[in-house]
């Protein structure tokens, strides 16, 4: 039996170049709060994303919830987001004492509909957290001018964009601020990791105390914080993989392209990924939606099928953030009918730098039965 497939797998740099990389630190002994890694991989990103700020973060969810304290959102504001997303960006609403109100998605690419977004915005409204969900990006025009009519802060959860452009703007460059993921499974990471983008150095400098207790100076501690900084290991690993990224990027541009033209046409399967000319995509995930009205065996069938032969592929996003254990006493997620549409019928298929494209096509060879 052939090796066991999971959905991903992380990109990982040779031994000797991490070595090398972090091999200063034993001499400066300055492992963590701000060394030179974290400053050179700082820097780097800023270009890299095209963005005038960027704060470096212990991981992700921290920084999603420092930049929802940072913009001194109204305690008990609403705001608007996805049920279709990873627990983090509900989780971290909720924890910053904001209410999540659930908006629906768009069946093609998942991201949130902005013509659903209006008619629930009332005078609690607060923010948008928007997501571009498996590296989609999110029609942030129509986006922005909703925000701008109501007066309301927007965040997006980038977690899944890193490296995505429109015509050939970053990803972290729209809203108030954006949020990525630099965690082990994603296309650029760093272990453990994450960031935020902005254009604000106000916000910036706001979070690079949150994330230090709130600390000002030595005498001075101005805000309530919390301990989310990137230490100078996980930088060292960033700087290694954003070095190979263009690699990583290429190789899974190639499996991508192979589960593209394999699946094209296929009845009752299709693509959740966006194509248009103006975006340069980053090959993040491949999610794929199964028509249960025209594939009996549903989803659940096709996950069975290839789980039989060793091959993992994730129910990404199944269930519902609006219908998971903490949350589904408040809300009705027969509200947000295209999302929970998508949450039962999507798969994400392998995907990672270095899969064989002989693999991918005995994938595509289990899915269509061939
Ligand atoms: C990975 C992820 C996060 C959280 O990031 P961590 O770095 O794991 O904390 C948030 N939102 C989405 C959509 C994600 O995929």
């Amino acid at each position: 039996m052939p090796d066991r497939i999971n959905v991903t797998r992380s990109s990982m740099p040779p031994f000797e170049e991490y070595m090398q990389e972090i091999r200063p630190l034993w001499d400066s002994r300055w492992l963590t709060n701000m060394g030179e890694k974290h400053d050179q991989l700082q820097q780097q990103l800023q270009q890299v994303l095209g963005v005038a700020q960027v704060s470096l973060f212990a991981n992700g969810h921290s920084a999603l919830e420092m930049t929802l304290q940072a913009l001194g959102l109204p305690h008990g504001g609403q705001v608007i987001t996805t049920p279709f997303t990873f627990a983090s960006t509900v989780h971290a609403i909720v924890r910053s004492g904001l209410e999540p109100v659930f908006c629906d998605i768009r069946p093609g690419d998942c991201t949130l509909d902005p013509a659903c977004i209006e008619p629930l915005v009332g005078p609690a409204t607060c923010a948008i957290l928007p997501v571009h969900v498996y590296g989609n990006l999110c029609d942030t025009e129509a986006i922005a001018a909703i925000a701008e009519r109501h007066g309301l802060k927007v965040v997006y959860d980038a977690a899944h964009a890193f490296g995505v452009t429109k015509g050939g703007v970053g990803a972290g460059s729209f809203g108030d601020a954006s949020m990525f993921s630099f965690h082990a499974t994603k296309v650029f990471h760093t272990v453990e990791g994450g960031a935020v983008a902005s254009s604000d150095p106000a916000l910036h400098q706001t979070l690079y105390s949150l994330r230090d207790f709130g600390i000002a100076d030595a005498e001075h501690v101005e805000a309530v914080g919390g301990n989310a900084k990137m230490s100078e290991f996980h930088a060292a690993m960033g700087l290694c993989n954003l070095r190979r990224l263009p690699q990583y990027i290429a190789s899974r541009r190639e499996v991508c392209q192979r589960y593209l033209q394999r699946l094209a046409g296929a009845p009752g399967v299709r693509v959740l990924l966006q194509s248009a000319p103006d975006v340069q995509p980053n090959y993040a995930y491949m999610p794929v939606y199964f028509d249960p009205a025209v594939i009996p065996e549903g989803r659940e069938g096709v996950q069975r099928r290839l789980a039989a032969q060793g091959i993992g592929a994730r129910k990404y996003f199944y269930p519902l953030a609006s219908d998971y254990g903490c949350y589904r006493a408040q809300y009705d997620s027969s509200r947000t009918p295209v999302a929970r549409r998508a949450a039962a019928g999507v798969l994400t298929l392998p995907l990672y730098e270095g899969l064989a494209l002989a693999d991918v096509d005995r994938i595509c060879d289990i899915i269509l039965q061939k």
